[in-house]
């Protein structure tokens, strides 16, 4: 197609100019780009055409309308994630709820359940993204997690909140079916709360202009998203996808919010000062208190709030969840490095007192969960390189050894991270 203003010949699907594109195949009234022509070739999976099968996004149970029930969750959460109970029953109970309302709503009675989307608060690390990833994976559905911290209004440099859809649509294979029953995970939630308290006189672009956008995908909007996943093009047709059944679970850190939580806990006995009540309020897990009006106080807006109905927490992690971690869970890390060892036809032997000393590092330098993997990989590395020449040994690792290769690792520089 001829440009009106330059007769530049452009792909008339993502606009991109002939000298930028690797190869412009032009038909009677268009052109197409090769990286178009992939993409579509992408979309149409590996069966081709219309007529080839789409690849299952959703379990076959929930498209039988087979909603797996709380308990089915949260057993299945049980396998990967270690503790956090109350968080595990109240996102099972949510998802379930969720699924019901949109597979299982019936007959038109006047009586229309809302969706509860869920805010997950608790220290980086504890297992936040873990439980939105795992649930979807059961249940088979679209996820995608997006950082809420490069949002920005649309229109100002950064990430409009549309492109979440965007990623969820990516996920989904561009099967805008299975999107709309998709889960996003918005991790950081926090980082965007209203600093009211900001000096500056520039627009809050990333704070409570963002909790405005992000609020109309919550509620349910029509969210216009350009198919090859690029920019907006004024001249382009969008792919529609409507947001008002995809579950939001959003998580975030919420640091210092326990003061909130604390001081309105003391105005709330104070005038009928009840010891009983204050003796009850556990300072060492603050977060289980947690109701909405903290997270206002904290700085997000009421509306935001109010699309959060369901309002969870996990705990810090100990030394015991800690050691359960590295060893539990079907996937735990430890039994990850005995497998890449079993591959090489080696067996991996790993002492307590190692175990042990992996965990009094993560929570000596606070790097919590995240931290187990690299300290793992600091202990593993020169055994792996030397994997390939020791087929068919057993290798012991004693906490000497573990020690010699922990001293080498920048803690600072990790913890700064
Ligand atoms: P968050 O989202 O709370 O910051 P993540 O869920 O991303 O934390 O956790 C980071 C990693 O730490 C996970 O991939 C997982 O390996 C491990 N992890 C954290 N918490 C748990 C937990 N409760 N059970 C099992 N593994 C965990």
């Amino acid at each position: 197609m001829k440009n009106k203003t330059t007769k530049e010949i452009t792909c008339s699907f993502c606009g991109r100019p002939q000298n930028e594109t690797g190869m412009l195949v032009s038909g009677e009234n268009a052109n197409i780009c090769d990286s178009c022509i992939s993409q579509a070739n992408e979309m149409l999976g590996p069966e081709g055409g219309a007529k080839g099968k789409k690849k299952t996004l959703i379990s076959e149970s929930l498209k039988n309308k087979k909603i797996p029930t709380p308990a089915e969750l949260k057993a299945y959460l049980d396998d990967y994630v270690i503790g956090q109970d109350e968080a595990k029953k109240v996102l099972s109970v949510s998802v379930y709820n969720h699924y019901k309302r949109i597979l299982k709503q019936g007959e038109d009675d006047g009586i229309e359940i809302e969706k509860s989307n869920i805010i997950m608060l608790g220290e980086t690390g504890t297992g936040k993204t873990l439980l939105a990833k795992t649930i979807a994976k059961f249940i088979n559905v679209p996820f995608c997690i997006a950082d809420a911290t490069v949002l920005t209004e649309a229109g100002y440099v950064g990430e409009d909140v549309e492109t979440i859809i965007t990623r969820l649509l990516q996920s989904a294979d561009y099967n805008v079916e299975a999107a709309e029953m998709g889960i996003v995970f918005i991790d950081e939630i926090d980082k965007i709360a209203r600093k009211s308290d900001n000096p500056s006189i520039t627009r809050d672009v990333s704070g409570e202009g963002v909790q405005q956008g992000l609020l109309k995908l919550l509620e349910g909007t029509v969210a216009n998203i350009p198919p090859q996943g690029g920019r907006k093009h004024p001249d382009q047709k969008y792919i529609q996808v409507n947001t008002q059944n995809i579950l939001f679970i959003c998580g975030g850190a919420f640091e210092g919010i326990d003061r909130n939580i604390a001081n309105r806990m003391q105005a709330q006995t104070i005038g009928y000062r009840s010891d009983s009540q204050e003796a009850q309020f556990d300072k060492s897990k603050p977060l289980q208190y947690v109701s909405p009006a903290d997270l206002k106080s904290f700085g997000l807006i009421p509306e935001i709030i109010g699309r959060l109905p369901v309002i969870t927490f996990l705990n810090p992690l100990d030394a015991n969840a800690l050691k359960l971690i590295l060893t539990k869970p079907k996937n735990a890390l430890l039994k990850q490095y005995k497998k890449l060892f079993k591959i090489d036809d080696i067996k991996l032997e790993i002492d307590d007192e190692v175990i042990e000393l992996i965990v009094s590092k993560a929570l000596e330098y606070k790097l919590g969960a995240r931290g187990l993997r690299t300290i793992c990989e600091a202990i593993m590395l020169d055994y792996m390189f030397d994997a390939p020449d020791h087929k068919g040994e057993e290798i012991a690792i004693t906490s000497k050894y573990a020690k010699s290769k922990i001293e080498r690792l920048n803690f600072k520089a990790l913890n700064a991270a």
